[in-house]
């Protein structure tokens, strides 16, 4: 049921569980413990609506402001979290991500693959993403599976990409969890503080405030921060009065090792000796899930070259562009708000002159057929329809295709997250973000842009053209995913080595738990947040488990000991 603060001051209320932050994993956790029969109390610092305080509360320090974008761009404090924003591409991580790999510093997870992808199926219900399978030649059984025919091999291989409607997980589960009797959604409250016990050793209480800036403690056996990845970072650091240096951080792990993805046109595929030999467009299933193919650098060529994790996809000549006379991307340019601001930021706005504006106007001009449908397409399949195309894809005149890489981002600890001395409107210090980017991570990426042009030339399908330098500095400067928080409270066995254990429950803590793309070591090609869904539905299992144990006197700590030994 959804309540108001009142709640916090009846002593006739107890929690199994107090989940702090309703975004698609609070909300999932939220879903999957209630219905094994926990009694949960949700905070979320916002409403139904994003306020211009909330946005307030989330500007920061950036050490960098030219390369990240602003704090408070990629994130929103109200129900549902950025679930509100976001795209909507599920991709799970690969078995490799999980490996330790003697080319990439800091890599390897402490659980297995098989540990996290068993809750890929689950994770793919709740973002209504359609079935977990990705391999095109299951999917497109019968039918042609690669991206660009003849290029398939042991070095580069389709694979597939499928969308989420995208969900809002506040509409996906708010009407369930308005009318459950177990879960509490109490709205408007934000979480300042966490409390632990002289010995700090379990959380004690939190310190929260209403809408009207009252403060509260709430008590409940067990907590789970699914604040988003900078978020429950910056509380773990402002809760200080037992360890100075924050929660989780006797080690000086927390914050460090910030992480996102790489995502930018790295070079021109020239398709114009074999134009149909290209898949590029969205496809449907028999569900009416969107799918597209991708190229991905397998296995072996990550081994073989020591390279990173790195996908590419074609993608759209820059709508900033006049160059590229099509009325579609000129109307899309002068109507920004066709685009996200995430792939608007890309494009080359800063360098329009006046007379760009007018050959902008002059492709609209002379194509009027070509916009119009292209205008009631969009409507139908975009507007007017909860599941959506996803993007606008456009064949290219003259078969020549910009290539998007999405690619890892190497763990690196003086990549960081630290307190600001600024204070939001609470009192609590802000975030000072100092992303850094290696130079391995240029170089990788360099290196595999290489290896797919050696792979696209070698079978004969094409030709790709790669700027070297234009893109080394592209990778630096301008091709950050302003929405993926990684690694800031990374999973280890040890203290030593990062802030949560593998069961995402905070090294030293007795009850304080983890739901976010934040505990993951490392970050995989793949768009976070089917795995931050994976991540709490697994979450979700531990902390029934645990409950029922509790219950009947004996506290189950074998897996815990298995994970330190
Ligand atoms: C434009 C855009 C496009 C994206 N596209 C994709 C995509 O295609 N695929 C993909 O995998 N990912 C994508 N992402 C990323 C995706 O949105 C996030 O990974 C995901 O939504 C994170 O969910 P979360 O629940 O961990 O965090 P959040 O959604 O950030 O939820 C955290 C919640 O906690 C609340 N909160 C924060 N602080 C407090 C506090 N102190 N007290 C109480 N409550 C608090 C917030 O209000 C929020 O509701 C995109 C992001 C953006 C911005």
């Amino acid at each position: 049921m959804i309540v108001d603060s009142s709640i916090l001051s009846r002593h006739d209320q107890s929690f199994d569980l107090i989940v702090i932050g309703g975004g698609a994993a609070g909300l999932t956790l939220a879903q999957a413990v209630g219905s094994k029969g926990l009694r949960v109390l949700l905070l979320e610092a916002g409403g139904p609506r994003e306020t211009r305080e909330g946005r307030a509360a989330l500007s920061g320090e950036l050490a960098a402001p030219a390369v990240h974008p602003a704090l408070d761009l990629y994130r929103t404090r109200a129900l549902g979290g950025t679930s509100r924003l976001w795209g909507g591409r599920c991709i799970p991580l690969d078995r490799i991500d999980f490996d330790r790999r003697d080319w990439i510093g800091k890599s390897g997870w402490p659980v297995g693959y098989e540990e996290i992808a068993a809750y890929y199926p689950a994770a793919m219900t709740a973002a209504e993403a359609g079935a977990n399978e990705f391999d095109p030649a299951s999917v497109f059984a019968g039918s042609r599976s690669e991206l660009a025919a003849g290029l398939d091999g042991d070095l580069v291989r389709t694979t597939i990409e499928r969308f989420s409607r995208p969900t809002d997980f506040w509409r996906r589960f708010g009407i369930e969890l308005a009318s459950s009797n177990r879960i509490y959604v109490l709205p408007h409250t934000r979480l300042l503080s966490i409390r632990l016990t002289s010995n700090g050793s379990v959380v004690e209480k939190l310190v929260v405030a209403d809408r009207a800036g009252r403060q509260f403690l709430v008590r409940a056996s067990t907590y789970v921060l699914a604040l988003g990845g900078l978020e429950a970072t910056r509380v773990l650091l402002a809760s200080r009065d037992v360890k100075p240096g924050g929660i989780g951080n006797d080690f000086d792990q927390l914050g460090r090792y910030y992480m996102s993805h790489f995502c930018a046109n790295g070079g021109t595929l020239d398709m114009s000796s074999s134009p149909a030999a290209l898949a590029f467009d969205y496809q449907r299933d028999s569900e009416g899930i969107y799918l597209r193919r991708r190229l991905w650098l397998t296995e072996t060529s990550q081994r073989l070259f020591r390279l990173p994790n790195i996908t590419f996809r074609t993608h759209l000549p820059d709508p900033g562009d006049p160059a590229h006379r099509n009325a579609i991307l000129s109307a899309m340019f002068l109507s920004k708000s066709f685009v996200q601001k995430e792939y608007a930021a890309k494009f080359s706005e800063g360098m329009i002159t006046r007379v760009d504006y007018l050959r902008h106007a002059r492709n609209i001009a002379v194509q009027p057929a070509a916009l119009s449908r292209f205008a009631a397409m969009w409507l139908r399949r975009r507007i007017l329809t909860r599941r959506k195309l996803p993007s606008v894809v456009l064949a290219s005149a003259d078969h020549r295709y910009p290539l998007e890489f999405h690619a890892e981002q190497l763990p690196n600890s003086d990549s960081r997250v630290t307190l600001s001395e600024r204070r939001d409107a609470d009192d609590v210090p802000r975030l000072k973000v100092d992303w850094r980017v290696l130079d391995a991570d240029v170089e990788g990426i360099v290196r595999a842009h290489r290896l797919l042009k050696r792979e696209v030339e070698r079978t004969g399908i094409g030709h790709l053209s790669v700027d070297e330098a234009a893109l080394s500095s592209c990778i630096r400067d301008r091709s950050i995913v302003g929405g993926h928080h990684i690694g800031t409270t990374r999973m280890s066995v040890t203290p030593q080595h990062g802030v949560v254990d593998p069961d995402c429950r905070v090294h030293g803590v007795d009850n304080l738990f983890i739901a976010s793309s934040s505990v993951m070591p490392t970050s995989g090609q793949a768009n976070p947040t089917l795995t931050i869904l994976a991540l709490a539905l697994r979450l979700a299992d531990h902390l029934h488990m645990r409950s029922r144990s509790t219950a009947a006197g004996s506290v189950d700590t074998s897996r815990r000991a298995a994970a330190l030994r």
